[in-house]
């Protein structure tokens, strides 16, 4: 087994993916290690506790002070998050963008204020490597909400999403999708460079720490060390060192390696979000859709309110059946028994509130990881607010019961943020440790301030910046290169 290579990523999601397909596709000598297994579409169906057992991170909760939680939901496959998300692609809104440089002094290459003209052409390579368009295939829930939307003075748009036009709309993309119409990076960037480049994988490869070594220039990364799936120890060196284990878990990892700084771990954004589900008269089989098609936007900025609201979607059995609540709490008993044989007549809306990043990601004297979080009121509004025009949403619409779930986080990010101050942030605006010379970051984690939108799109705009830096080598850690081997087109 090999044990030198150019560049070592560590997790294979929307950033570790994105940049260890591309630097592999431009000749680069690169080892890819993800903890989780490699599944692909033949072994995807709809069995959602299988999935949830086999392609996600064991469910972590942060518990809030109220005595609530909210569920941090991931993906720990090859394909990382994206193999199980939704595939919603929107660009980040330039307002979202502008708060980033204010936050940590981030700064573009001309030493200007970073802003979302830097990130345009990153983004064009994005969405043509996975192919992002727009869904306008409405089903009958989005038609039954449309209404209630109107009828409170607002709109409902198509969302653009990396879903091909084999989409056969069967709803199962959270148990990874059996077409490969939806694309994650699995079944791109990664799969594209082991056909057609010198990328290698390693799946089952727990990395538990990176190895750095003092050197004339300060301290440097020389490799990593990870245990494979038969627990056995593996050192691996390399020039340059990528850690995308996403944004809970590559500041525990950076930690483990002994990096201290206080912005590690910090900011930490959730995005909460919620579903909120009407109850409607005929069967509207929310189940059976590609699971979000539309979103209203009107209310994205902090100031008209600060959130999104998604349609239409609704968990799968076990998942629907176990997080709803109301006013008086979670259902439970002949209550659940009837919401739970109505499955088919309910539409969820996912409400998606901005926050402040005031959240942190804590390693644990006795190593294990704690999740502090704590709303403040501005954010709390937000949520409330969300929720309340969801619900106003679903009644205008003709809903005859609402119920909805507990606050989840499925847009982790801002953990290692990258900015010019290294006091406020990990990573400089390449990416590259304020303390360690040749280590990256390469995931949600760089995000100074939390979006407003879905945030894939962008964390892969992100990497693919990071992958033509590292390949364009400024500082000549990497060297020469063998001959750029690429898919034909
Ligand atoms: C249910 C759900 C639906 C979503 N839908 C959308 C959507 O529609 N649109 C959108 O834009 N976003 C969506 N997201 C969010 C999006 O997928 C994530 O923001 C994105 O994938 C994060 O990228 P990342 O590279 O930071 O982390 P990830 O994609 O999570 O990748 C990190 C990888 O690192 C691996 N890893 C962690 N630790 C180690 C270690 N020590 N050693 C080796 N490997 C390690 C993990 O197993 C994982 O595979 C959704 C998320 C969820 C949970
Ligand atoms: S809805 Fe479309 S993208 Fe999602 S799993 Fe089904 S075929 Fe794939």
């Amino acid at each position: 087994m090999r044990k030198g290579f150019d560049v070592v990523v560590v997790g294979s999601g929307a950033g570790g993916g994105v940049v260890a397909g591309e630097l592999a596709q431009r000749g680069r000598d690169v080892l890819l290690l993800e903890c989780g297994p490699h599944r692909t579409a033949a072994d995807f169906t709809r069995w959602e506790a299988k999935a949830t057992h086999g392609l996600w991170w064991p469910l972590r909760l942060a518990p809030l002070p109220s005595g609530e939680v909210v569920a941090l939901l991931a993906g720990r496959c090859v394909g990382g998050t994206t193999t199980i998300n939704t595939k919603v692609a929107p660009r980040a809104h330039e307002r979202d963008v502008a708060k980033w440089h204010p936050a940590t002094g981030l700064t573009n290459d001309r030493g200007e204020p970073f802003a979302a003209a830097d990130l345009a052409r990153y983004y064009d390579r994005v969405e043509q490597v996975l192919g992002v368009r727009e869904r306008r295939d409405w089903k009958k829930s989005v038609h039954t909400v449309e209404p209630g939307f109107h009828a409170l003075g607002t709109e409902l748009e198509p969302v653009r999403s990396y879903t091909d036009v084999n989409c056969m709309s069967c709803g199962s993309c959270l148990q990874g999708c059996s077409t490969n119409a939806g694309k994650s990076t699995m079944n791109t960037y990664i799969q594209d460079a082991l056909a057609f480049s010198s990328l290698e994988l390693r799946a089952e490869a727990d990395v538990d720490r990176v190895l750095i070594e003092d050197s004339a220039d300060g301290p440097q990364a020389t490799g990593i060390e990870y245990v494979d799936a038969a627990g056995k120890r593996h050192g691996v060196r390399a020039q340059v060192v990528v850690v995308a284990a996403g944004a809970l878990n590559t500041p525990q990892l950076l930690s483990r390696s002994g990096l201290t700084g206080s912005p590690i771990g910090r900011h930490l954004g959730l995005h909460p979000v919620r579903l909120v589900y009407g109850l409607f008269d005929e069967p509207q089989d929310a189940h059976m859709v590609y699971p979000i098609t539309a979103h209203c936007t009107d209310f994205q900025h902090d100031e008209d309110g600060g959130f999104v609201i998604e349609a239409t979607t609704i968990q799968d059995p076990i998942g629907f059946a176990t997080t709803l609540c109301d006013e008086r709490g979670p259902l439970w008993g002949p209550r659940l028994v009837e919401a739970a044989r109505a499955y088919r007549r309910w539409v969820g809306l996912l409400a998606m509130a901005n926050d402040d990043n005031n959240a942190a990601v804590v390693v644990g004297d006795d190593g294990g990881e704690r999740f502090d979080v704590d709303f403040q009121a501005n954010e709390h509004e937000r949520i409330g607010a969300a929720l309340d025009f969801s619900r106003k949403v679903l009644e205008a619409a003709g809903a005859k019961q609402v119920l909805w779930t507990g606050l989840a986080s499925t847009h982790v990010q801002g953990t290692c943020r990258m900015g010019d101050d290294p006091t406020r942030s990990a990573v400089d605006r390449n990416g590259e440790s304020h303390d360690v010379r040749r280590l990256f970051v390469g995931d949600a984690s760089l995000v100074p301030r939390t979006l407003s939108v879905n945030p894939s799109l962008t964390i892969m705009a992100l990497a693919t910046r990071l992958a033509e830096h590292l390949d364009a080598d400024p500082k000549g850690y990497l060297g020469s290169k063998a001959a750029a081997v690429s898919a034909p087109a």
